[in-house]
């Protein structure tokens, strides 16, 4: 990509001052909603709920002491959730500090304090050793790192040979063509991404980190418009809430995103699942 990256310094800077209008915005998950078709209803949070459900669903931990990363853990509500289903002992990292401090007492409020931790680290230097989790996700966070190879292996070392990794985010759905190029960069520009990638380059990726890619369900449909529809309503009933909060700039720049990733269908979203090779493994 021609723009330069942000740290991750400045990411995590980034969500310290813009954590509170976000969650007026979103909600306190910090991802996209899943809605089955125009005919469902769902408020926001239910369908941000629902795609938490089916990332869970998709590392196949099952019950029990099961260790999970969660890397880009948010206000950590998808952590959270993660433990009361399927009772799994979970981490999240977060490069924002003030994320950290939110998310570990909203597990102490929720008497999960035993089993959900949240710590400051950046998934391009994981503080874990190799096979420490049963499963490891991204949650809508691999497109703010500054290497997503990197990010990938970083998170196949800390995870056990035939263990899952989930991961959700944008992607660039058809070829651009070149008029076009500039408006789909400022739309991904708008969401601070690091980059946005092409659909055959995910094989790839997973597969030079070591992981053997499972599943891939590109769920545009089912979560773009929903999810901006909702944000812009929240945004424009909630604005002097918000733009005291981030100020002006950040709260305009917030709206033109989502109405720009509306109005950008080379811009999708995916949800992919791969397994770690190794020890004989495939
Ligand atoms: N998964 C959460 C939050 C998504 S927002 C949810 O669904 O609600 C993106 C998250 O990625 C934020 O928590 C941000 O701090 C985190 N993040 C971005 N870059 C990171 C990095 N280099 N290391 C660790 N976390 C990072």
């Amino acid at each position: 990509m021609p723009r330069t990256a942000a740290t991750p310094e400045q990411i995590g800077e980034f969500f310290d001052q813009a954590n509170h209008a976000l969650e007026i915005v979103t909600g306190r998950n910090f991802h996209v909603g899943y809605w089955t078709g125009p005919e469902d209803d769902s408020s926001l949070e239910e369908a941000t709920d629902r795609l938490t459900d089916q990332m869970i669903e998709s590392i196949r931990v099952g019950q029990g002491d099961f260790r999970v990363l969660d890397i880009g853990c948010g206000l950590g509500r998808p952590a959270l959730r993660l433990a009361r289903a399927t009772g799994a002992l979970v981490t999240g990292i977060s490069v924002s500090k003030e994320q950290i401090a939110h998310a570990t007492a909203a597990a102490k409020a929720e008497g999960l304090a035993d089993r959900v931790r949240f710590q400051y680290a950046d998934a391009m230097s994981l503080p874990f050793d190799e096979n420490s989790f049963d499963a490891v996700w991204f949650f809508e966070s691999i497109m703010l790192m500054p290497d997503r190879g990197e990010a990938l292996r970083q998170a196949a070392r800390v995870l056990r040979p035939g263990g899952r990794i989930a991961l959700t985010e944008p992607f660039e759905r058809v070829p651009v063509p070149a008029h076009r190029r500039d408006a789909v960069d400022a739309c991904m520009a708008n969401f601070r991404t690091t980059s946005i990638v092409q659909l055959d380059r995910y094989p790839g990726l997973f597969r030079e980190a070591g992981l053997r890619l499972v599943e891939l369900r590109d769920i545009t449909g089912n979560t773009i418009t929903g999810s901006m529809t909702r944000y812009i309503d929240a945004l424009l009933s909630n604005q002097p809430e918000v733009t005291d909060s981030v100020g002006q700039e950040t709260a305009e720049r917030m709206m033109r995103g989502f109405e720009r990733l509306q109005n950008t269908p080379e811009v999708g979203y995916l949800h992919l699942v791969a397994v770690r090779v190794g020890d004989g493994q495939p």
